[in-house]
């Protein structure tokens, strides 16, 4: 039988972390560009509530495993997503943390080596830690605490962005390296003690909303459709580039801001109610995008009020169902 160039074109993928916010995401739009998904999760985090309306689809598989351990299969691409990407959840096993980060990360690419696949390191700009320039560009080697309690995954990610350039050195793999802003959006973990899910459920609720140190910190946020859209153009980009590349919405916000938002988008009555901060939290943080704009024609098209809205809607739905 002959193929059709849909079938040409598709790619057999890997996804792991898969079952997660963003790669629940990430599988939904590969498999609608008609490529075969192979998902791959330890459900730490993850939850197959996420991908249960993909399971139908003959094109996406979904394997339970942990990328500590070896894994052998037949790919052409990777996105290497596995990690808990939450202070809460990176914290709770700081030690499995590291080793997610960094033997996933061997793991992953022994397997994109062996394969010759391609392969996308899901990195962050905690790579930057508490930054001393702002915005954040890719040259800049960041300032963080290689003993406190946010090094697990800070210096697990660090170490994990050496691996990908040494592989690329030494054994030829073709490495994307792409350092992701924060991002929300639905199917983010209602637990996960993020400053999004948070403040949406604690309004909601009805719940005083909880501020940690006076508000003045910032960050910069970006909707998930956005990051994926960069995700997948880093993927595609010219042989030879590499990156480390910056993706997320430069539009900066206070914490505060971000409440007032919250509160005035769902109609709540909560009250602010403040509390420390915690060791090593971020001053302020706000990516340079230049080099995802010139080499991958990134331009994040949702705004914040636009991309809460959404995520609101969301959560709502989730705790009526609840
Ligand atoms: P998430 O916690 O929803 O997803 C992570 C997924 O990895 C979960 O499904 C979890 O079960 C899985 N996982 C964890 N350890 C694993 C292991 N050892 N083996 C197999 N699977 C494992 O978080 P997310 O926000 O979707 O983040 C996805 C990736 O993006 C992470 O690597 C994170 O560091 C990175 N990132 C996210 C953000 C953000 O704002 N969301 C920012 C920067 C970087
Ligand atoms: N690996 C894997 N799947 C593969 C190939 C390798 O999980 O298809 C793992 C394997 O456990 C190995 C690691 O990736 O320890 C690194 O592989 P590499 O070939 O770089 O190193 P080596 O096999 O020499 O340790
Ligand atoms: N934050 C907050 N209240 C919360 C959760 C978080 O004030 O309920 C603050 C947190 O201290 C940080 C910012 O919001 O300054 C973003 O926190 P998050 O954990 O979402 O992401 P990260 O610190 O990793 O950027």
């Amino acid at each position: 039988m002959t193929k059709t160039a849909a079938q040409i074109s598709s790619k057999k993928i890997l996804v792991t972390g898969g079952a997660g916010f963003l790669g629940s995401h990430l599988c939904e739009r590969l498999l609608g560009q008609g490529h075969e998904v192979l998902c791959v999760d330890n459900l730490f985090t993850g939850t197959k509530r996420n991908i249960l309306h993909l399971l139908e689809n003959p094109n996406f598989e979904f394997m339970r495993h942990d990328v500590t351990f070896p894994l052998y299969v037949e790919v052409d691409e990777i996105y290497n997503l596995a990690c808990p990407a939450s202070p809460v959840h990176y914290q709770f096993d700081p030690v499995q943390t590291t080793k997610t980060s960094v033997v996933g990360a061997i793991n992953m690419l022994g397997l994109a080596k062996r394969t010759k696949a391609k392969i996308l390191q899901a990195s962050t700009s905690e790579v930057y830690g508490d930054p001393e320039i702002h915005p954040q560009v890719e040259s800049y080697r960041g300032a963080v605490n290689p003993i406190g309690i946010r090094a697990c995954y800070d210096e697990g990610k660090r170490c994990a962005e050496t691996l990908f350039f040494d592989y690329q050195r030494q054994h030829n793999v073709n490495v994307k390296v792409m350092r992701i802003f924060n991002t929300y959006g639905p199917r983010m973990h209602p637990n996960d003690g993020r400053v999004v899910s948070n403040f949406i459920i604690q309004a909601l609720r009805g719940e005083d909303i909880s501020i940690y140190g006076d508000g003045s910190q910032t960050r910069s946020f970006c909707y998930v459709s956005d990051l994926i859209d960069g995700m997948i153009a880093l993927m595609e980009s010219r042989d030879g580039f590499y990156g480390p590349v910056n993706i997320g919405n430069p539009n900066e916000f206070t914490i505060l801001e971000l409440a007032q938002n919250v509160i005035r988008l769902t109609e709540s009555h909560s009250q602010l109610r403040f509390y420390p901060l915690p060791q090593d939290d971020p001053k302020q943080r706000q990516p340079d995008i230049s080099l995802a704009k010139s080499e991958l024609g990134f331009s994040p098209s949702v705004q914040l009020e636009e991309g809460l809205k959404k995520t609101i809607e969301y959560f709502r739905e989730m705790l009526h169902n609840s």
